[in-house]
C-alpha cells in the first residue's frame, strides 16, 4: 500500500521544508492544491477549467522546459489568479546532480519563468521527486521557500484506479494540508477523476482552498529582493 500522508520520520528529516501550511491565514479550514510537471496542452488546461467551475484557486510547480515550450499557457495558469514555483527546468534528480548543476536548473527554471510572465514571480520551490540533498537544500533555502506535502494522491501511478484513490484520500484532508496532484499526460487519467471528487469532498466538509503564496505569504514577501514583486492577493 502506498503512502498518501507523508511520514513523519520523513517530515523530522526535512523539517526546513514546508509539509503542511503551518498557520493557515484562514480561520476556516483551509486546503492547498498543488500541480507538479506543466504547463502542457494535454492536461494543465483541463485542470484550469475544473478550478474555474469550483472557483478554486491553486499553485503550479513548472518545469521550466515547459515553460519554453508553451508560454502562452504558463501565460494563462497566471493570468486565471493560480500561484506558480520553480521546478528545475528540465525535471532533475537531485541525489544524481552536483550541487552546482542543480543551482544552475533552478535558476534556468526561474529565469525563464519570470522572462514569460514579465514579472518576478513568488521564491516557491518543490524538488522533483521530494528528492534534494541537504546541501542542495541549505543552499536553495535561502531564496526559497521550499514546499513538500501533506497528502500524495498518487495520480502517477498507472496500477491505481481513480475510484480506489478517492475513499483513500479523502480522510486525509486536514486544516492546512498541502495535496500533490500532476497536470501531466501519465497522471492525466487518474487526476482528471480525483481532481473533481477532492474538491466535491473537501467544500462538502466546510474546508476552503488557497494558493501557496497566500498561505506563505509573509515567508515569501521576506524572501523577495525585489520591490517589483508583487502579490497577487
Ligand atoms: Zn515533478
Amino acid at each position: 500500500m502506498p503512502f498518501f500522508r507523508t511520514p513523519a520520520l520523513l517530515r523530522h528529516a526535512f523539517p526546513s521544508c514546508y509539509w503542511q501550511i503551518p498557520k493557515p491565514l484562514h480561520e476556516q479550514p483551509t486546503l492547498y492544491l498543488t500541480f507538479d510537471d506543466g504547463p502542457v496542452p494535454e492536461a494543465t488546461p483541463d485542470v484550469l477549467d475544473v478550478l474555474d467551475r469550483y472557483g478554486v484557486k491553486a499553485s503550479f510547480f513548472c518545469v521550466g522546459d515547459n515553460v519554453r515550450k508553451h508560454p502562452a499557457l504558463f501565460r494563462e495558469v497566471l493570468r486565471a489568479g493560480h500561484t506558480v514555483g520553480n521546478h528545475t527546468f528540465h525535471h532533475v534528480k537531485g541525489w544524481q546532480t552536483s550541487l552546482t548543476h542543480y543551482l544552475k536548473e533552478v535558476s534556468m527554471c526561474r529565469h525563464v519563468m519570470e522572462d514569460t510572465a514579465g514579472t518576478a514571480l513568488p521564491r516557491l520551490f518543490r524538488p522533483p521527486y521530494g528528492r534534494i540533498t541537504p546541501k542542495q537544500l541549505c543552499a536553495l533555502r535561502k531564496d526559497y521557500a521550499i514546499v513538500m506535502w501533506d497528502i500524495l494522491t498518487h495520480d502517477y501511478d498507472p496500477r491505481l484506479q481513480a475510484d480506489a484513490l478517492i475513499p483513500q484520500l479523502k480522510p486525509l484532508l486536514r486544516h492546512g494540508s498541502i495535496l500533490v496532484f500532476h497536470d501531466s499526460i501519465k497522471a492525466y487519467p487518474r487526476m482528471i477523476r480525483l481532481l473533481p471528487a477532492i474538491i466535491e469532498a473537501a467544500l462538502a466538509r466546510g474546508f476552503s482552498f488557497a494558493t501557496l503564496e497566500e498561505g506563505l505569504a509573509p515567508t515569501l514577501h521576506a524572501l523577495t529582493p525585489t520591490a517589483s514583486y508583487k502579490s497577487s492577493s
